[in-house]
């Protein structure tokens, strides 16, 4: 069961992937999990990516490559994985089918979990901080009692710069951008599996389920 996974910011795929990792067993591998695990080993890899990251730049492909190609031969690895945040541009995916060869595997499903730009605003910029206590509310999902009040302390609630509409709606506009030719790809390849994001947790998983269920 080789899987990547792929979804907008606000999509809900921390929660799938956490559902599919108790399910089925495999390793969720992201990104940053993978750095910080290769660079608490120390390898070669793991040494050179810090050195980057530590002057503030960006960690260059052959490197990460490198990275997903050390985790992907692992143990763990061996009835399966999924992939979160890896690969990010269509030269990633060329080498991580290349990888994967390499390893005699191959990718079973991409899930995309789909949800609509409108409903990410809503999930993304709902969220509101106390300003006296620091307690966190959603408009939606775990709204105060009263509208712009805290309901420990009788603070003001206020939205964070990181939260706002426009901030949101830009950091959307850059994912889409890059995620567009990855998504043209897997669907060249045949691997592109969309999953309505935009139900239930548990409704989505079971979709999820149905899909990989086929698997094995
Ligand atoms: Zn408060």
């Amino acid at each position: 069961m080789n899987l990547v996974l792929m979804g907008l910011p606000g999509a809900g795929k921390g929660t799938q992937a956490e559902k599919i990792v108790e399910q089925y067993g495999i390793p969720h591998i992201s990104t940053g999990d993978m750095f910080r695990a290769a660079m608490k080993e120390g390898t070669e890899l793991g040494l050179k990516a810090k050195a980057y990251m530590d002057e503030g730049a960006l960690v260059p492909d052959e490197v990460t490559i490198g990275i997903v190609r050390e985790r992907l031969s692992k143990e763990d690895c061996e009835n399966g994985f999924l992939l979160d945040g890896f690969p990010r541009t269509v030269p990633q995916a060329e080498a991580l089918e290349s990888i994967l060869e390499g390893l005699n595997k191959k990718i079973d499903f991409v899930l995309n979990i789909d949800v609509d730009q409108s409903i990410l605003m809503e999930r993304l910029t709902g969220r509101r901080i106390c300003k006296n206590c620091g307690a966190t509310y959603h408009l939606v999902f775990n709204p105060p009692a009263v509208e712009g009040v805290c309901d420990r302390c009788g603070g003001e609630l206020y939205q964070r710069a990181d939260d706002n509409a426009d901030t949101v709606q830009n950091r959307l506009d850059v994912n889409i951008k890059q995620s567009k030719p990855l998504l043209d790809f897997y669907t060249e390849k045949g691997y592109l599996r969309n999953i309505d994001g935009q139900r239930e947790i548990s409704e989505v998983f079971a979709d999820i389920q149905t899909l990989l269920g086929g698997l094995k």
